[in-house]
C-alpha cells in the first residue's frame, strides 16, 4: 500500500521523534477543530440529528480537552523515566524510554464518530507515530469533515484518512501495522485481532457489551431514574457505555418505572419526535434491527417510531425473557428493558449470561452492596449512583475487559499505549563487579542470597 509505505519512509526520517514537531501538529489540529466546531456539529446533525449540545460536550470539546492535556504534558510524558537501579548492576542508572511504535491504524465507529476518530489520534500523534484513520462509513458527513480536517492539518505521510466501508477496512487490516487501535463491535473486534495476530501487531480494542444497571431497594429512586434516563437516551441510546438493561429490586420497580417515565417526558417533552434534543437511530438497518427487538415484548412506555426518519422513541420494556431478541446481545438504541430481581442470585444469573460488560452501574445507598458488586463482577468500568460519567475524567483509563475489549486510553494512558516502553540500563565503566562471571565457584554461595543476579 503506497500510503503506508510513504508513512513508513517518513517515520524513518525521525521527524516525528521531535517533540516540537508533534506539538506544532497538535496545535494546528486544535486550531482547526476550534475554527470548524460548528461545521462538525452540522455534519454530525446531518448524519443522525445529534443535538448540537451533545456534539460539543461529547465530541469536539472532549477532543479539545485531550489535546490541551497532551500539549501541556507532552514534554514530561515523552521524557525518559528514571527507575531505581538494582544493587547487582551497580553502578548504573535505569530508564524507560518512550518509543513511538511507528505506523498506527485507527478504525472508528459511527456513534461518536468525531470523538472516537480524534481522541485516539491525539495520543498516537503525541507519542510520535504516523497515523491512518478509517472513519465509519455509516456517518458519511462526519467522515467527510474528518477527512477535510486531517488534510488541512497534516501532511499525508504523517497523518491521513482512508474512507470506506468493510472492504476498505479489510484491505487496511491486511497490511502490517505497528499498532492497531479499533473501536467498534465485539464481532468485528475479533476480526481485527485475528488480522493483527498475523503480524504480531499490538492492539487496543474498544468494544461493546451488555451493560447492567442495578437499582437496589435502598437507592434514591428519583435521582436514579433521572441519571439513568440521561445516560441511556443521550445519543438515542447509541452509547457504548449506556445502560443496556435495568435490574431493579422488585419492591421499588413500580416506583422506578414511574420516575423513568416522568424524566423521559421532562427531558424530551410530550412529542419526542419534535424534540431538538433527541437523536435518530443512525440508519435504516439499525432502525429495523431495533424494531425487530421489540416484537412480542410488553412496552411500558414509548415504542413510537417513524421509519421515514429512523425515529424510535425512548422505550421501556417490561421483563423481557433472557432468550428474547432484546436480551441476546447489545441493544445499542433507545430501548430500555426493566427487569425485577428478588435475590442476588437473580442478579448473577443475568450478568453471568453475557461476556464481561464495558460498564456496570450500581444505584444503592448500601456501601456493602456497592462493594460486593464491584468485587464480584468483572467489567470495564462504571459508576456508583450515576451512569456514563466515568468517561469524563481523563485520569481514569477507559476501556473494556474480556469481550468488551483489550487495553484502555484517555489522558496520559493514550500517550502510553502508543509508546513502546523501552528499558535501558546505563552502566558505568569505573567498576565491574566480578560476581556474574565464570568461574562461578566464588559466586556460588552468594547466588541464593542475592536476588536478581540476572
Ligand atoms: P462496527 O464494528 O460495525 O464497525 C466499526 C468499524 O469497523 C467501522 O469503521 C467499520 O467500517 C469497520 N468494520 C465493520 N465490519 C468490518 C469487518 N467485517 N472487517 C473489518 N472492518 C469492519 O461497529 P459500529 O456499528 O460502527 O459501532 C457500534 C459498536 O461499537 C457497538 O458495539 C459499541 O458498543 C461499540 N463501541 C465501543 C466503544 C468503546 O469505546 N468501547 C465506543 C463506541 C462504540
Amino acid at each position: 500500500m503506497e500510503l503506508l509505505k510513504k508513512q513508513r519512509d517518513f517515520f524513518t526520517t525521525q521527524r516525528t521523534k521531535n517533540i516540537a514537531f508533534r506539538k506544532k501538529a497538535l496545535k494546528r489540529l486544535q486550531k482547526e477543530i476550534i475554527e470548524r466546531e460548528d461545521d462538525i456539529a452540522e455534519a454530525i446533525y446531518k448524519d443522525f440529528k445529534k443535538p448540537k449540545f451533545e456534539t460539543l460536550a461529547a465530541e469536539t470539546q472532549f477532543v479539545l480537552a485531550e489535546l490541551k492535556l497532551a500539549l501541556r504534558n507532552i514534554d514530561i510524558w515523552a521524557r525518559p523515566e528514571r527507575k531505581a537501579a538494582t544493587l547487582m548492576n551497580w553502578p548504573s542508572s535505569d530508564w524507560i524510554y518512550k518509543e513511538p511504535y511507528g505506523a498506527v491504524l485507527i478504525i472508528a465507529p459511527w456513534n461518536y464518530p468525531f470523538q472516537l476518530a480524534f481522541a485516539p489520534l491525539v495520543g498516537a500523534v503525541a507519542a510520535g507515530n504516523t497515523v491512518v484513520v478509517k472513519p465509519s462509513e455509516v456517518t458519511p458527513n462526519t467522515a467527510m469533515i474528518i477527512s477535510e480536517i486531517v488534510n488541512a492539518v497534516f501532511e499525508p505521510e504523517h497523518v491521513a484518512v482512508v474512507d470506506g466501508g468493510v472492504e476498505v477496512s479489510q484491505e487496511l487490516l491486511a497490511e502490517r501495522w505497528d499498532y492497531i487501535f479499533f473501536t467498534g463491535s465485539t464481532r468485528v473486534g475479533q476480526i481485527v485481532y485475528e488480522s493483527a495476530a498475523k503480524h504480531l501487531t499490538p492492539v487496543t480494542l474498544e468494544l461493546g457489551g451488555k451493560n447492567p444497571t442495578i437499582v437496589d431497594e435502598t437507592a434514591s429512586i428519583d435521582l436514579a431514574a433521572k441519571r439513568i434516563t440521561w445516560g441511556k437516551f443521550l445519543n438515542a441510546g447509541q452509547t457504548c457505555i449506556a445502560t443496556d438493561y435495568i435490574l431493579v429490586h422488585k419492591s421499588v420497580k413500580d416506583k422506578l418505572v414511574k420516575a423513568l417515565k416522568r424524566y423521559i417526558t421532562k427531558s424530551y417533552g410530550e412529542n419526542i419526535e419534535d424534540s431538538p434534543d433527541f437523536s435518530r437511530t443512525v440508519s435504516q438497518r439499525h432502525f429495523e434491527g431495533l424494531k425487530a427487538m421489540l416484537e412480542g415484548e410488553e412496552v411500558l412506555f414509548g415504542g413510537d417510531s417513524n421509519e421515514d426518519d429512523n425515529y424510535l422513541s425512548p422505550t421501556l420494556v417490561n421483563e423481557p425473557k433472557l432468550e428474547s431478541k432484546l436480551m441476546q446481545g447489545e441493544i445499542f438504541g433507545p430501548i430500555l428493558p426493566v427487569i425485577a430481581y428478588e435475590t442476588e442470585a437473580d442478579i448473577e444469573r443475568h450478568i453471568m449470561n453475557y461476556g464481561k460488560p464495558l460498564a456496570t452501574y450500581i444505584f444503592s445507598n448500601r456501601k456493602s452492596f456497592q462493594k460486593k458488586i464491584i468485587d464480584r463482577y468483572s467489567f470495564g468500568g462504571g459508576a456508583i449512583n450515576d451512569t456514563v460519567i466515568q468517561i469524563t475524567n481523563e485520569k481514569l483509563p477507559f476501556g473494556g475487559v474480556g469481550s468488551s475489549g483489550i487495553g484502555a486510553y484517555h489522558g496520559k494512558t493514550s500517550f502510553d499505549i502508543f509508546s513502546h516502553q523501552k528499558a535501558i540500563i546505563k552502566k558505568a565503566n569505573w567498576f565491574d563487579a566480578p560476581l556474574r562471571y565464570p568461574p562461578y565457584n566464588l559466586s556460588m554461595k552468594l547466588v541464593k542470597k542475592i536476588k536478581h543476579l540476572f
